[in-house]
């Protein structure tokens, strides 16, 4: 039979090491919220891939949709012969997106793709060069995604040098003594000390930073922002790749925008969730925006592949017969009651965050500072336990939960008690 410690091995020896791997495990299967591994060791997935399984490993509907498109063709690229499902996706996702204004989109594979078409076509629109993004940001390991990212270890360390006029802004973070005041004078001292506003084409951000930490950009933020764009003629970009697809209780988080605030983004990019498990990246905006490029600039040999387009099609639909907005809220509320039993219970934790069910706790020490080597410790318990959980954070001490929202309650409930050993096996 077959071990992870083989598999390893065979993996040490084969794969660079700068490809990293949170656990030395390899799946053997897998089924909505849980995962088996080789050697038949059940694990509850509160990861769901980084983001990606919204709707659970391998959803009877998705699979099916697939299925019945692999009967048909897999690939012609879109570019040569055109397909149906690619457009009626597009369709669907300008339907969805907020703002009262024409939208069109087009597809790629990954989200870092999406990140670049989304700058290629803010720029070919404004005619200008400059993109500013925020300090703890994650945008991808493409060139630009890399410059992009506000996060130099690891995700620059010896890869430079980056694509030029990428500038960095602050990001509202309260907890961390980052006010909005703050952020926005940053932006507005960028404007001062590096770039002249009228050469800036977008501001690009995450509506909830993901990598970053789980840290929720104020509403107030977001329309000061609009307000800032508006009046220098700069585009808006919701980086929605760790957020949409409904993790935060909307299709999009900046539905909440839109909703709240009348703030709608100019230029949308999705991925992920989107796909249910098959690669696909969405770019969604302002028709007058996405019809700027020159016929030609746009697309990809595999972009917006029939399989994956039947795969986001068919995670849609089960998102409207499943009721799973409804449900993101509801595993939101679940963990968030969960979580905070679990700080009252333990020491160190510091605040329970969430965005529908984008979920995190942050770790601090006894010296009150934060404390990664403990959140390492936490998703090693866990791991060991049958909890898949992943960390994240600018400090390396926030606990993330990314469950899919077809798990059930029971499913939740015994991860919940899973991380509530974790926790106490390494208190402080
Ligand atoms: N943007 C955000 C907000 C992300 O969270 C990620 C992935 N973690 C990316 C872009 C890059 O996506 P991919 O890994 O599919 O290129």
């Amino acid at each position: 039979a077959q071990t992870n410690a083989d598999l390893m091995a065979r993996r040490r020896a084969a794969l660079p090491s700068g490809l990293g791997q949170a656990f030395p495990i390899f799946v053997d299967r897998a089924e909505n919220a849980e995962v088996w591994d080789v050697e038949g060791k059940r694990y509850i997935d509160f990861a769901g891939g980084i983001a990606v399984l919204n709707t659970g490993h391998r959803h009877p509907a998705v699979v099916a949709a697939v299925q019945r498109q692999l009967e048909r063709a897999t690939h012609t690229c879109f570019q040569v012969l055109a397909y149906e499902p690619y457009v009626e996706l597009a369709e669907k996702l300008n339907a969805m997106a907020p703002g009262d204004f024409a939208k069109k989109s087009f597809f790629m594979t990954t989200g870092a793709e999406a990140v670049e078409n989304a700058i290629k076509v803010a720029r070919a629109y404004t005619r200008r060069s400059a993109v500013i993004a925020f300090g703890g940001g994650f945008h991808g390991r493409t060139m630009m995604g890399m410059a992009l990212t506000g996060k130099v270890a690891p995700y620059k360390l010896g890869f430079g040098p980056f694509p030029a006029e990428v500038f960095h802004a602050k990001f509202p973070c309260a907890l961390h003594g980052v006010s909005v005041d703050d952020a926005i004078a940053s932006i507005e001292a960028l404007f001062k000390y590096d770039v002249e506003a009228s050469r800036v084409a977008a501001i690009i951000l995450e509506p909830v930073q993901g990598e970053g930490g789980f840290y929720i950009a104020p509403l107030d933020f977001v329309k000061r922002l609009r307000a800032l764009c508006d009046a220098h003629g700069i585009l808006l970009i919701a980086d929605e790749v760790q957020t949409g697809a409904g993790r935060t209780g909307d299709w999009l988080a900046s539905d909440l925008w839109w909703r709240e605030a009348g703030v709608a983004p100019d230029v949308i990019t999705m991925a992920k969730s989107l796909g249910g498990g098959f690669p696909i990246s969405a770019i969604i905006g302002r028709a007058d925006v996405m019809d700027a490029a020159s016929v030609g600039g746009l697309g990809g040999t595999y972009s917006g592949n029939p399989l994956a387009c039947a795969a986001a099609l068919a995670v849609i639909e089960a998102f409207e017969r499943d009721g799973l907005l409804e449900r993101s809220r509801t595993v939101g509320a679940l963990l968030v009651r969960g979580l905070q039993a679990l700080a009252a219970k333990h020491p160190g934790i510091r605040e329970v965050r969430a965005a529908g069910a984008m979920v995190a706790i942050e770790l601090f020490g006894t010296d009150g500072k934060p404390d990664a080597p403990r959140t390492a410790a936490v998703v090693k318990a866990a791991i060991d336990a049958g909890l898949i959980l992943l960390s994240c954070g600018t400090h390396g001490n926030v606990v993330r939960v990314l469950v899919p929202l077809t798990a059930s309650d029971a499913l939740l409930e015994e991860g919940l008690g899973l991380l509530d050993q974790a926790l106490a096996a390494t208190a402080p």
